[in-house]
């Protein structure tokens, strides 16, 4: 069996503040041994700078990073020097996504979907990135249909991506079902499952509407019951998530993707249930 690939997610700080409480929480999650931590981009240019220092200094550190790159609203141009920087820097991995336009942006600029940048990707640098795209197992919102959603996933896959991250779900087996409609249609590359570990039911109820992820009726239900009972809610969140991520990697997924939050402790409370 190959490896389990497990990668952690931040999100670039917009504070010294942040970056120092972000360091300390590398330093804890890389006890775990992640195959790489990704840092996510803003659309519209808000974080790449962010972006770009957070990845540096993982790199410094001697540990593997990807940056995320968004094309929307981005020029071929605009993207070639993103993409000039990202080598210098020696980054060899990306996570290459649409993106969301700020609402009131205006026009989506030279690329309008995923699938374009990924090909521009490996138009200008070859191989020398490793490319994972984004999969949404419930299905993307702005998705016409769910087929659409998935020919339009394949069309990523095959303008040359190594890999897909998911988006978070917590019903296994629309992951499962995504993964063998994907594999009949002819994808063969890792699709790793996306672990949102639940810690806060505002938090998670917000994120989940904008993203379409849905949230069982009876853990939303149980969530809501425990009120401002934040230990109630971590402990049980922390249920559902290993649950969830026990039946993943039982059913044959390749790995596991974490969206930290920038926060050490709820990845590894999961992780050690694991291994
Ligand atoms: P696409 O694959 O282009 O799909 C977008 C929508 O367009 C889908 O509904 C798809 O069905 C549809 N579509 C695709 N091709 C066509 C076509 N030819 N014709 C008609 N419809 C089409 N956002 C950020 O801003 N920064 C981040 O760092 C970031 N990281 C993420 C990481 C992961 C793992 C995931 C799952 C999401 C991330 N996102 C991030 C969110 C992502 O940018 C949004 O979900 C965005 O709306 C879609 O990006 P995409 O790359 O999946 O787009």
């Amino acid at each position: 069996m190959e490896t389990p690939n497990f990668s952690i997610e931040f999100f670039p700080p917009k504070t010294a503040e942040g970056a120092e409480k972000l360091r300390a929480t590398r330093a804890k999650l890389s006890e775990l041994h992640p195959k790489y931590f990704s840092v996510t981009f803003g659309a519209g240019g808000t974080t790449q700078r962010g972006t770009l220092d957070t990845v540096r200094e993982i790199l410094a550190a001697g540990e593997d990073a990807a940056p995320h790159l968004s094309c929307v609203g981005g020029t071929r141009e605009s993207l070639r020097a993103i993409l000039a920087e990202f080598k210098a820097s020696g980054i060899k991995r990306v996570v290459a996504l649409r993106g969301d336009l700020p609402s009131g942006y205006g026009a989506a600029g030279e690329f309008r979907y995923a699938n374009e940048l990924v090909e521009f990707i490996r138009a200008e640098t070859g191989d020398w990135f490793h490319i994972e795209v984004a999969a949404y197992p419930e299905v993307h919102p702005q998705a016409k249909s769910p087929r659409d959603d998935l020919q339009a996933f394949v069309r990523k896959v095959n303008a040359g991506a190594d890999a897909a991250i998911t988006q978070y779900f917590y019903n296994a087996d629309a992951y499962f079902q995504f993964v063998e409609q994907a594999r009949k249609a002819g994808v063969t590359v890792p699709i790793v499952p996306g672990i949102m570990p639940i810690t806060n039911y505002t938090q998670l109820m917000r994120f989940s509407d904008m993203c379409g992820a849905e949230i069982p009726r009876w853990v939303r239900l149980k969530l809501a019951s425990f009120g401002d009972d934040t230990a109630s809610i971590k402990e049980f969140g922390l249920d559902v998530v290993t649950g969830l991520a026990q039946r993943l990697l039982a059913g044959g997924a390749p790995g596991l993707h974490f969206y930290s939050m920038n926060q050490a402790a709820p990845t590894t409370a999961l992780w050690q249930r694991l291994v």
